[in-house]
């Protein structure tokens, strides 16, 4: 039944399912563009337009904090949100999606000007917040890890 209901097709990016948190009813992104695409694509942007002048990593960081206040902008006066945005419009879902998109380039591009191979990073974080926070000590609970004990 949930199936019939909920199946969108294997088409990335359309297979949301809200409220749902088994592994094969996850939303998934495109495999591509990576990462590295991604910041060399943002690269070329900026170099055909001779403007790396303007971007050092603190111009960079107020970019994107500039770009979290649009994301935020979306979200103002809605109250809480279901996952998947039900009540959104095509519009408003396309302008999130230009927002969390100016955010994430400037992310990829404050990264590179720092000389942070960003997705080897994520690997590094990742696997530290994983001894930090050990699932079967915090299932469940939103517990920060300094209120835990061994
Ligand atoms: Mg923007």
């Amino acid at each position: 039944l949930m199936e019939a209901i909920c199946d969108n097709g294997p088409v990335n990016g359309t297979a949301s399912h809200a409220g749902t948190s088994g592994e094969e009813n996850r939303f998934t992104f495109s495999p591509e563009p990576s990462v590295e695409d991604i910041r060399r694509m943002q690269a070329e942007f900026t170099d055909e337009r001779d403007w790396n002048k303007f971007h050092q990593p603190r111009n960079l960081l107020l970019a994107m904090v500039g770009e979290v206040g649009e994301v935020s902008e979306l979200f103002q006066w809605k109250g809480e949100v279901a996952e998947g945005l039900p009540d959104w419009s095509d519009s408003e879902r396309e302008q999130l999606a230009h927002e969390l998109s100016d955010v994430f380039i400037y992310l990829v591009e404050l990264a590179e000007k720092c000389r942070v191979d960003l997705p080897q990073a994520v690997l590094r974080k990742m696997a530290l917040n994983r001894l930090k926070y050990p699932a079967s000590k915090v299932h469940g609970s939103a517990k920060k890890y300094t209120e835990y004990k061994d």
